[in-house]
């Protein structure tokens, strides 16, 4: 089971596979051959328990990372207190020389959870990097599939809007696939008036 993995000199956590969206372009619909969100495994046969993420964090040089990234295979904030109490842990254990730690994540935390967690967030999380997607809730609805329907692109504007006050970068990505140069700037305009940058990822296409 992979719990931590190496990309690009960060270190990468994985704790679930749940996300409650299904969205297009997921890289877990295994389209991306060669990426290691396709990689058998990465897709956990069962959650690893926080112990087990914290050993498997101390059994790495953790200091020499640039990053720690939680991400994938599923949305992390599903465990979002296991991530906290992580970054407690090993905070307490390297002190300011711990790399920076960053969520890459759908922003669907206080959705998913039922309570604002926008707070816990502050002096442990870095970097918050949330998934725009689209410009409306019609179109993210029907990129993303969220199982809370259209309420949840509401949702995630909210949380990256309140978590700015926390995290000192938050950033919000669209991915540029079958996007026009006017769409990419409607969704730049979106993250300026939330307070937050827009970052444009590249599609990995098969
Ligand atoms: S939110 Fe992320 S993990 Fe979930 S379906 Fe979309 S791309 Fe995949």
């Amino acid at each position: 089971m992979t719990i931590t993995y190496e990309y690009e000199g960060a270190l990468y956590v994985n704790l679930t596979n749940k996300c409650n969206c299904s969205c297009e372009f997921c890289l877990r619909h295994g389209k991306a051959q060669g990426s290691i969100y396709t990689q058998d495994s990465l897709w956990l046969e069962r959650e690893p328990t926080r112990q087990e993420a914290l050993d498997s964090f101390l059994g790495r040089d953790v200091c020499s990372y640039r990053e720690i990234v939680f991400c994938g295979y599923g949305e992390p904030t599903y465990r979002l207190d296991d991530i906290l109490w992580l970054v407690d842990r090993l905070k307490e254990r390297f002190g300011e020389k711990l790399p920076p730690v960053r969520i890459n994540t759908n922003g669907h935390a206080n959705l998913i959870l039922g309570r604002d967690v926008c707070p816990k967030l502050k002096g442990r999380i870095d970097t918050l990097s949330i998934s725009l997607n689209a410009n409306n809730a019609a179109d993210y609805t029907a990129l993303c599939h969220p199982v809370q329907g259209e309420r949840a692109y509401q949702a995630m504007l909210d949380f990256a809007r309140e978590a700015k006050a926390y995290v000192p970068h938050v950033v919000m990505t669209v991915v540029d696939k079958d996007k026009t140069p006017e769409e990419l700037e409607e969704s730049r305009r979106i993250a300026q008036s939330l307070g937050v940058q827009l970052r444009v990822r590249s599609y990995i296409d098969s």
